[in-house]
C-alpha cells in the first residue's frame, strides 16, 4: 500500500484513533501521523507507547499542515474542537470524523469548515469496550464496514480518496445517505446498547435477592450485556443525546414487539414464540455468511475462558 495523505493528524487519542495509527503504520498510509489528547495524561501515555509520529499539545497544532484531520472524539465535542483547528485547516485538506451519529456531527461541525476544505463525514462500524490510547489494536477496523458520508459539492476524487485510505486500514467502505445512516445504527447498535445496559441494571438490582448468583451463573447469556454495558459511559451518553429521534423510535418497535412477547408468554403461544426466534435465528445465519461474525460456537471462546 503507498502513501494516499502525506501527513494525517488524529484529534483524540483513543480507541478509533490509536486503532487508526497502529493500521496506519502497518500499511505505509502516511509520512507523518500528528495526534492530540485533551488531558496531558493522554499525551504522556501516547508519548510513552510511541503512539503517533508527532504528540502535539493542542488541537490546532495538531492539525496544522495536514492533509487529512480525522476528529476521533465523543461526538458531543466535535463542535467544539472542529472550532478550535478550523484556522489550521489547510486550504485543499479533508477534514473527517469517526463519529457514531452523523446527523447532530454534521451540524455541529460544518459551520466552521473553511471553503477550501472538504468536509466528509465518516463512521467505521468497528469498536470493542474499551477506550483510552493503550486500547488500540491495527486490526480492529479489519473485514469491518466504514460508513461514508459525503456532502453536496465535495469533489468525488476526494471521497474516492477517503474511501482509499480507509480500505487501506482494512475496511471495506460503503456510502450512505446522513438520515438513513443514523437509523440504522439505531437498529444496529444504538438500540442494542440500551438494552444491554437495560439488563445490566436490572440484573444489578436483582443481585441484592440472589446475591452473587447472577455474576457466577452469567454465562448464560447475561455475560454479552455486562461485555457491551462496559462500553464508555461519555461516547454512550453523546450517543443518545445526538441520535434522539431515530433511537427513540426503534425503541418504540423494540417495546411493541417485547408486549407481543410477552403475552404470547403469558397466553402461552408456543407457536408464535417458535416462529419468532426461527426469524432471528435466521439474522444471525445471516451476519456470518457475510463474513461479519464467527460461527463457533459461542463466538468461538474456548469453554474454559467462557467461565
Ligand atoms: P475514547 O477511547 O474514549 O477516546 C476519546 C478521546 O477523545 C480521548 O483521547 C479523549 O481525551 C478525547 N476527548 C474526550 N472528550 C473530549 C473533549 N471534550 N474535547 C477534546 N477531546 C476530548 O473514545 P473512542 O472509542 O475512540 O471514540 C471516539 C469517537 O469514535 C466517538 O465519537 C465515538 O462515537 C466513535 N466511535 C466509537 C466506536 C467504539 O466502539 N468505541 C466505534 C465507532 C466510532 P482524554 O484521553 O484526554 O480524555
Amino acid at each position: 500500500m503507498s502513501v494516499i495523505y502525506d501527513r494525517v493528524a488524529l484529534i483524540g487519542l483513543g480507541l478509533i484513533a490509536s486503532s487508526m495509527f497502529w493500521a496506519i503504520k502497518r500499511a505505509g498510509l502516511a509520512r507523518e501521523v500528528t495526534g492530540y489528547a485533551r488531558s496531558a495524561e493522554t499525551r504522556v501515555i501516547a508519548r510513552e507507547i510511541g503512539l503517533c509520529d508527532r504528540v502535539c499539545d493542542s488541537a490546532a497544532e495538531a492539525a496544522d499542515g495536514a492533509d487529512l484531520v480525522v476528529l476521533c472524539v465523543p461526538v458531543g465535542a466535535m463542535g467544539a474542537v472542529a472550532a478550535e483547528i478550523a484556522p489550521k485547516l489547510m486550504p485543499g485538506a479533508t477534514l473527517t470524523d469517526v463519529g457514531s451519529v452523523k446527523r447532530a456531527v454534521i451540524d455541529a461541525v460544518k459551520p466552521h469548515v473553511p471553503p477550501m476544505v472538504h468536509f466528509i463525514p465518516a463512521h467505521p462500524l468497528a469498536g470493542t469496550e474499551q477506550s483510552g490510547p493503550r486500547s488500540g489494536f491495527a486490526e480492529l477496523f479489519d473485514n469491518r464496514f466504514c460508513i461514508v458520508v459525503p456532502q453536496k459539492g465535495t469533489p468525488e476524487d476526494e471521497v474516492q480518496r477517503l474511501e482509499r485510505f480507509w480500505q487501506g486500514l482494512g475496511s471495506f467502505t460503503e456510502r450512505m445517505e446522513v438520515d438513513h445512516h443514523d437509523l440504522v445504527l439505531a437498529v444496529t447498535s444504538h438500540t442494542p446498547h440500551l438494552i444491554a445496559y437495560t439488563m445490566v441494571g436490572v440484573a444489578d438490582d436483582l443481585r441484592r435477592v440472589t446475591d452473587s448468583e447472577v455474576v457466577r451463573y452469567s454465562a448464560a447469556g447475561f455475560r454479552d450485556f455486562t461485555r457491551i454495558a462496559a462500553s464508555d459511559p461519555t461516547m454512550w451518553r453523546d450517543v443518545f443525546l445526538n441520535n434522539k429521534a431515530a433511537t427513540l423510535e426503534i425503541l418504540g418497535r423494540f417495546t411493541e414487539e417485547l408486549f407481543a412477547l410477552q403475552r404470547a408468554i403469558r397466553r402461552g403461544d408456543g407457536e408464535h414464540l417458535h416462529a419468532y426466534f426461527t426469524r432471528t435465528r435466521e439474522i444471525r445465519r445471516g451476519i456470518i455468511e457475510a463474513g461479519q461474525d464467527t460461527d463457533a460456537p459461542n463466538f468461538g471462546r474456548h469453554p474454559e475462558k467462557a467461565r
